[in-house]
């Protein structure tokens, strides 16, 4: 599970993980934005809370990701979990629904504030297949998906004050669930400031160091 502020790389470094490793990346905010360009009754529904950047109630979000857990065949090899859960009850419930089958790792992805609004201000997605780019690092060409062809735009919910409330949400919100992975002994930190492939460096090191039985890297 990756954890961290919006901006802090969590989209970029689960999907990569999950490529590495061959598992599921399971992003809330992705389902969510399907659901919505989808539109259904529930993405609709979504969608007003996700534009203003307020969390979605957590009935909508946890049933969207009990689907997942439930039903979806490719979390059987595992996965990584990317914005959820984003409070206390969704942690509780997170851990209800796996039950013996419990999480290995959480990872705070830790970014300055000033870092993070940079990258917020200027992060750009693809509508299809969500890859993350960058004003400073676009596309190959004219704003299409180097990896699938579709047009990459800014985020609907990637404006100046959505951002702060997204940001009081996550301090609010989001700061206990840290601390909630903390008690449980599977917390662990990684700077999410350095270069994107020097991260994705340190959370395979994480990740292999947490699941050798003779490690003590936590
Ligand atoms: P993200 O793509 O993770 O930045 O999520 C985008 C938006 O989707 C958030 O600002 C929330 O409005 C909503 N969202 C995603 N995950 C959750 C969650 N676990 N709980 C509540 N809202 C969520």
């Amino acid at each position: 599970m990756l954890l961290g502020k919006q901006g802090a790389g969590k989209g970029t470094q689960a999907s990569r993980l999950a490529e590495h490793y061959g598992i599921h990346h399971l992003a809330t905010g992705d389902l969510l934005r399907d659901a919505a360009a989808a539109g259904t009754s529930l993405g609709l529904e979504a969608k007003s809370f996700m534009d203003q950047g307020s969390l979605v109630p957590d009935e909508i979000v946890d049933g969207v990701v009990d689907e997942q857990l439930r039903t979806d065949a490719r979390i059987t090899g595992g996965f990584v979990l990317d914005g959820y859960p984003r409070n206390r009850h969704q942690a509780q419930r997170l851990d209800d629904t796996l039950g013996d089958a419990r999480l290995d790792l959480a990872v705070d992805l830790d970014v300055p504030t000033e870092v993070v609004l940079h990258r917020i201000a200027g992060r750009r997605v693809c509508t299809k297949c969500s890859s993350v780019y960058h004003l400073d690092n676009p596309p190959e060409h004219d704003w299409i998906c180097d990896v699938c062809g579709g047009s990459v735009e800014q985020r609907d919910d990637d404006t100046a004050d959505a951002v702060m409330r997204r940001l009081e949400l996550y301090e609010m919100e989001t700061l206990p669930v840290i601390q909630y992975y903390r008690r449980a002994g599977i917390l662990a930190h990684v700077d999410g400031g350095a270069e994107t492939d020097e991260v994705f460096k340190h959370l395979v090191e994480l990740v292999e160091s947490s699941f050798d039985p003779g490690s003590t890297a936590r």
